[in-house]
Formats: structure tokens, sequence, C-alpha cells
């Protein structure tokens, strides 16, 4: 079967997370193949010419399209309900292309507070330096989100769930906030990934990721995705990316097309792994307070659910212990299991401590605000067994 058949617009999911984005050559490959080329041949001068006018489709060099990273692009706008991705070195990168194709000088982007800590330094430091401001919220305060919206604001920008405390916006009202201002919504996708959320369809108009996350899931390689319409992506971000250069190199998209097969089956054994380790530690007399959305008592647990914007707790949480940095540092030094890495969204269990690590460029009193205290520690959690990942945090907890 090829995405080109005509019943591939109405596969499944998993179907379309095996299936979509390749189209055999005359080898008769079953596995996609790695064009690692640089660039192509054309048949003429003439052909060549045709080409570059844009009159005959078909690739011209790596940096503008190239068929493994196409078919990586297919089959994640495939899976997220989109009709274009454009896919980019880095999220980080997937990030900057997405500003520099759809915003201009004196424009206002809307966040949320809690963000990946390169995105906020994106925005405050490199982005501002060229006219674009950015004013931030509290993720799940809908009234502050429209309180902030200015006239020249264009675009909404938030993480669900937030890392590292799970905090979670609904998405649906934040898209029509955004569109009866003329300005778009974009998710950075990146903890759910499209087997557990898919913002789209909930009236978002971007999607980003860190393919380097879930979406290898092996711990691999650097890459992400921008996924939306067919102009702001196929056209306007797609532009920036092919004429700046922040291309995802073929081998890299190879990884994330082979890491997609497995994406639900991941996503669903992290889940559940997650969920018995959440349990267990909201037991745990030295744990203070557990933040999983699949927990009954997290704030937001209502989004959650089969049919509910997000379809399982996913694979992250985060607890607090009494006793601060020290407490927290013991926890995770006694560890010989779990990786101490700042990294997630691996089949490795990776634990770290976000006050001194990934939030630590934020003021005592920032972090404070945002809740991430000095006893905080972030769980990625794997695909071990849980018992194994229990037996590991218990030698620091219980000692
Ligand atoms: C890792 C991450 C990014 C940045 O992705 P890179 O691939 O490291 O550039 C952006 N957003 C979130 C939520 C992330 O976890």
């Amino acid at each position: 079967m090829h995405d080109d058949d005509a019943d591939a617009a109405s596969w499944g999911f998993a179907t379309r997370a095996l299936r979509t984005g390749h189209q055999r050559t005359a080898e008769g490959e079953h596995c996609e193949p790695i064009f690692m080329t640089s660039s192509f041949v054309f048949a003429s001068a003439a052909e060549a010419a045709a080409r570059f006018a844009g009159e005959s489709p078909g690739n011209i060099y790596s940096r503008f399209t190239n068929p493994t990273v196409r078919a990586f692009e297919q089959r994640l706008a495939a899976l997220e309900g989109g009709a274009a991705c454009v896919a980019t070195a880095s999220g980080m990168s997937a990030i900057l292309a997405v500003c520099m194709g759809l915003l201009a000088a004196g424009d206002h982007i809307v966040s949320s507070r809690s963000l990946f800590g390169s995105t906020t330094m994106l925005f405050d430091k490199y982005l501002a330096r060229f006219g674009i401001a950015t004013s931030y919220v509290d993720l799940t305060d809908l009234d502050a989100w429209a309180a902030a919206v200015q006239p020249r604001t264009r675009l909404l920008f938030l993480e669900t769930p937030s890392n590292p405390l799970t905090e979670m916006a609904a998405i649906a009202p934040l898209a029509d906030l955004a569109h009866a201002h003329g300005a778009l919504l974009a998710v950075d996708n990146c903890f759910c990934t499209p087997a557990l959320q898919r913002p789209l369809a909930l009236g978002a108009d971007l999607v980003i990721h860190s393919a380097t996350k879930y979406l290898d899931g092996q711990g691999r390689a650097v890459g992400g995705a921008v996924v939306g319409d067919a102009k702001r992506v196929g056209e306007d971000v797609f532009g920036v990316v092919r004429t700046a250069g922040p291309s995802l190199s073929p081998f890299n998209a190879w990884l994330f097309l082979k890491g997609l097969e497995t994406l639900e089956l991941r996503m669903l054994a992290h889940a559940r792994v997650a969920a018995q380790l959440a349990a267990w530690l909201a037991e745990h007399p030295a744990v203070a307070r557990v933040h999983y959305p699949g927990l009954a008592s997290h704030p937001q647990h209502a989004l959650v659910g089969e049919g509910a914007q997000q379809r399982t707790g996913g694979g992250i949480l985060s607890f607090d212990v009494a006793g601060g940095r020290e407490a927290a540092w013991r926890v995770i030094d006694a560890t010989r299991l779990c990786s101490i890495t700042a990294n997630l969204g691996d089949t490795k269990t990776t634990i770290t401590h976000p006050a001194s690590t990934t939030h630590g460029r934020l003021s005592p009193e920032a972090r404070a605000a945002a809740g991430i205290g000095e006893g905080l520690i972030r769980v990625a959690v794997g695909l071990e067994c849980v018992a194994d990942i229990q037996a590991d945090l218990a030698r620091g907890l219980d000692g």
C-alpha cells in the first residue's frame, strides 16, 4: 500500500504512522530509503531551468527538499491532521522559523510564562532585538490571556502540559481568543505528541515539535517540525527554512520516521508506567506533592481522558520532597537506574532537578512565583519495569 492510494485518507492513526509518506522507488524497498545526498541531478539544462523556475516538480538541493525529509513531513502532517509540515534541524529552529515566517517588526506575542528555557531566551533576547515583544501570562488563566492581547498581537504561544509542573491549558478557548483578534495559536506539542493530543483539531493553527523528544523517542537525534495549513506552513515557514537553512538532515529524518512507527505504542506505554509511578509516589510519606495530569488530584484533570483534550496523563511527572535542594539532590544522587540528564521523551527514564538545571537561570523569586521549588524533582518516565524505577527512587526517598 502507498500513501497515494485512494483509501490513505481514511487510514487510522496507527496505519498512517506506519505507511504514510513512503513512495516506494523502482527498487521495491520495503523500508524507507535514506536519500543521503546534498543535491539532485537533472536530465538536461532545460530540465534544470524548469526546476529552478518552479515549473517542474522535483528536488534540487537538500536545503530545499529531500525525499526522506519529505516522507517524515508527510507522515507527521498526517498524524497531526495538518495540510503541511516543515521539518527543521531542531525544535528551536522550528520556533524560530515560525516567528520569522509569520511575524514582522512591531508584532506582539502572548506566551505562557512556563516555557522551555530556550524559547523564553529566543523571545526575550533575540526576537526583541528585531522589534517583536512578548508578554507572559499564567498558562491556566484564560482571563489573563485575554487581558494581555494588544492591537499588534499576532501569535499566542503555549506548551501544554507545562514543564516541569504539568499545568494544562484548554486549547479550544485559546484558539477562539486568538482568532477573535486576528492572531494565530501555536501549540508546542512536544510533551503529548499527536498520539495523545491533536491541537489542530481543537482549533490551533500551528503545532510545533522538538522531534528530539518523543517523536524519535530513543534519544538519538536532534530535530524539529512545524505543522499547519498549506499557506502559512507550506509556503511562509517553508520559505524561511529553505532560504535560511535550518533544514533537517535526511539521516535524522529517517530516524524520526522509524520513531513515528511506534509512537502510539510508546506513548501509551509511557503513560501506563508514569500513572503507576505517580500513584506510588502520591502514597509515599517522603513526597509532599505529585504533579501528574493523570491523577484525579491534578487541577486540570478534567482535560485528560479518552475523548478529552489529552488522551492520557502522558509520560512526564514531577514531585516535591520536603527538605529542599539537599533532599532532592539526595534522591537524585541515590539513583543507579534513572539517568541524571535534562533530556526527556526517551525510552530510558531520566531524572532532573529543575531549580538548579533547566530553570536555574530564573531568579529565585521567579522560580518561587512559578511554583518550582528547591525540593522539586522531574521524572520523564521511560519504559523500564515500574518496580525497578520505584526501587531506584525509594533508595533516596526511604533513606
Ligand atoms: C526540547 C524542547 C524544545 C526545543 O527542542 P530542541 O530539539 O532541543 O531544539 C522546545 N520545546 C519543548 C517543550 C522542549 O521540550
